[in-house]
């Protein structure tokens, strides 16, 4: 027989709606402070039904299915709409932050974390259509984070590593950057066949740094993470032909917004 835990949830729901309240922005580590204490409770809950629902608050459950990245494998966690702290002027102007949202909806996928705008099609981003590339870019757009490495400027080193390597010798190196950061997987000591330290290979250095690096950064491939998320395509595994085909398609989509000629100046030798 499942008990109800109906009496603890104004404490817990005070309790939690403080500390939130106290790191507005999410950022990502406060929150899971957050729920690292709920973690006890949740767990004996868990056990019981596989479910908790906090109402109004929370509803956190165990899911076999591939989860937000963010989180615990195996533990769904949604915070409900009313617990965000609402819309930003850069959400009131289209920019929202899905990027390491605590919040999702009810297919595991990412809302923003601020005002859960919830707009992005995310079974069309998963058919990983390269001819629908111009609709993913848009959506990555939407998220300040990976709308950034859209609007930055690449650094000069960046600028004239590219330039060097010309279209051929980028595409070349852009498939095998691929394949050694994200499409090759090692078994780890729990089991997983993971990339050589998921989530940390991609560096965001300025100086290290190569036009490939920040088009990572900016579609989403920077980690097997990212991928499942923004492209569906599960961890654990090696990446299918296809799926790589569709990584490099979409990073050289990238080269070619920011650096419009570097095709040209091979032909013309103009410039550096
Ligand atoms: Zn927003
Ligand atoms: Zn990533």
């Amino acid at each position: 027989m499942a008990k109800k835990a109906a009496t603890k949830k104004p404490s817990t729901k005070t309790e939690l709606l403080a500390r939130i309240a106290a790191t507005t922005g999410l950022a990502r580590n406060r929150v899971a402070a957050v729920l690292e204490a709920m973690a006890a409770e949740i767990q004996q809950s868990l056990n019981n039904s596989g479910v908790i629902t906090i109402l109004g608050l929370v509803k956190i459950e165990k899911v076999v299915v591939p989860t937000c990245p963010t989180w615990p494998a195996s533990i769904k966690v949604t915070v409900v709409p009313e617990l965000l702290p609402g819309p930003d002027d850069q959400c009131a102007r289209g920019l929202h932050t899905y990027f390491q949202s605590p919040a999702t909806n009810d297919r595991g996928q990412p809302v923003c974390g601020l005002c859960g705008e919830d707009a992005i099609d995310w079974e069309r981003l998963h058919k990983r259509n390269i001819f629908d590339a111009e609709y993913t870019v848009d959506q990555l757009n939407t998220d300040r984070w990976r709308g950034k490495w859209w609007s930055r400027d690449i650094d000069p080193k960046a600028v004239q590593h590219a330039n060097r390597k010309g279209p051929a010798g980028i595409e070349d190196a852009v498939r095998q950057r691929v394949f050694q950061s994200v499409g090759r997987v090692y078994e780890m000591p729990n089991g997983k066949e993971q990339p050589y330290r998921d989530g940390s290979q991609t560096t965001d250095k300025v100086g290290k740094m190569t036009i490939i690096h920040y088009g990572q950064h900016a579609t989403a491939t920077c980690c097997r993470k990212c991928m499942e998320v923004w492209h569906g395509i599960p961890q654990g595994r090696e990446l299918t032909k296809r799926e790589e085909d569709y990584v490099v398609g979409l990073l050289l989509e990238y080269v070619r917004f920011k650096l419009p000629t570097l095709g040209k100046s091979r032909l013309t030798r103009n410039g550096e």
